[in-house]
């Protein structure tokens, strides 16, 4: 193996960089060929590719983002998408990619290995959501971005004596509410994975009340529903000063934290030393903080799980 190319795909995340970053000095360690290729899957088949140097990954650790940019590109999933990929890779000599981006992104790598080009898939989303890692590059830092939030909402709310329901990010997952839920002092953390009954919720705020309590703060993922919605249904049951706050793509930006950036460089360096082994149709993960790889096709059968241990421990914290 002499030349890889690296893409980042699906949704953007903080230490996305950081993992280009990673997978082009280790390549480029092991004297390999390192190719960037732009516009995830898209780029591929347009053929928007560029050599990389050492110094193309340059000053990029700090940055939120990707160099490379991301774009949806559904045509891959035909034969006939993936046929003009591999025209792209045979006409650059690739021989091997990583691709870092989530479970979509996957599917993509695995066409791509089945075709006879490795490629290793590194998660790189805000959600938390894939199965067989227990953190995912860019959560450490969307998580630290909701708590700054929450922090900030809660100088107002401790001022006016309101109640606030903030909407936070992850698709189908809990994992942001859980984590900025707890960290940020939520009074209640609404997941799609635990039931919830909005009329406890709002006797909940009014005991708090009633004990003198100056705020409330709920922490919402939206894949329970929205703010505004979770607002209204609350307020059928009591007269609350309520607010509702949409954090948004904030949580996608930003710097990352020194954890997402070293969580992406292992993962990064790891990606090249497997695909230096041969393997491929792999995705990698971090769990019970050792480095760890599955086949994609148990990815797509797994369950992600998020730690629901901070959903019981913060049911007696918020009193
Ligand atoms: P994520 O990787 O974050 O889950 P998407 O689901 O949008 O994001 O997938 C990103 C890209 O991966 C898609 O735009 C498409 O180019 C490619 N992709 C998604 N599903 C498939 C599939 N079944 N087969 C091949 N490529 C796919």
């Amino acid at each position: 193996m002499k030349k890889i190319g690296i893409m980042t795909s699906g949704g953007d995340a903080p230490g996305m960089n950081a993992a280009i970053r990673a997978v082009a000095r280790r390549a480029m360690s092991y004297g390999f060929e390192v190719y960037g290729i732009k516009y995830g899957y898209a780029g591929l088949v347009a053929g928007d590719l560029f050599k990389m140097e050492r110094s193309s990954v340059g000053d990029i650790i700090t940055r939120g983002g990707t160099i490379l940019y991301s774009a949806r590109y559904p045509e891959f999933a035909n034969e006939e998408g993936q046929l003009k990929g591999i025209e792209q890779l045979k006409k650059f000599g690739i021989d091997a990619l990583v691709v870092i981006g989530g479970d979509g992104s996957y599917h993509g790598a695995l066409r791509l290995t089945e075709h006879g080009y490795n490629a290793v898939g590194l998660p790189g989303t805000i959600d938390n959501d894939i199965p067989y890692t227990d953190f995912t590059i860019g959560f450490d830092t969307a998580v630290n971005t909701v708590v700054e939030s929450i922090d900030k909402i809660r100088d107002t709310a401790a001022s006016h004596e309101r109640t606030f329901v903030i909407e936070v990010m992850g698709r189908g997952a809990g994992d942001i509410a859980l984590w900025a839920g707890v960290a940020g002092g939520a009074d209640e953390i609404i997941v799609p994975e635990r039931p919830f009954e909005i009329k406890r919720i709002a006797q909940n705020i009014q005991s708090l009340r009633a004990r003198g309590k100056k705020h409330t703060i709920v922490v919402l993922a939206e894949g329970v529903m929205h703010a505004q919605e979770f607002m209204d249904q609350l307020k059928q049951y009591g007269d609350f000063d309520a607010r509702s706050t949409v954090l948004g793509h904030v949580q996608r930006g930003g710097s990352p934290t020194a954890r997402d950036r070293v969580l992406a460089s292992k993962m990064g360096a790891y990606a090249v030393d497997l695909l230096k082994a041969g393997k491929g149709g792999i995705a990698i993960g971090m769990e019970k903080n050792q480095l760890t790889y599955h086949q994609m096709t148990d990815l797509f059968e797994g369950r992600h799980r998020p730690d629901l241990d901070l959903y019981e421990i913060n049911k007696t914290l918020a009193k």
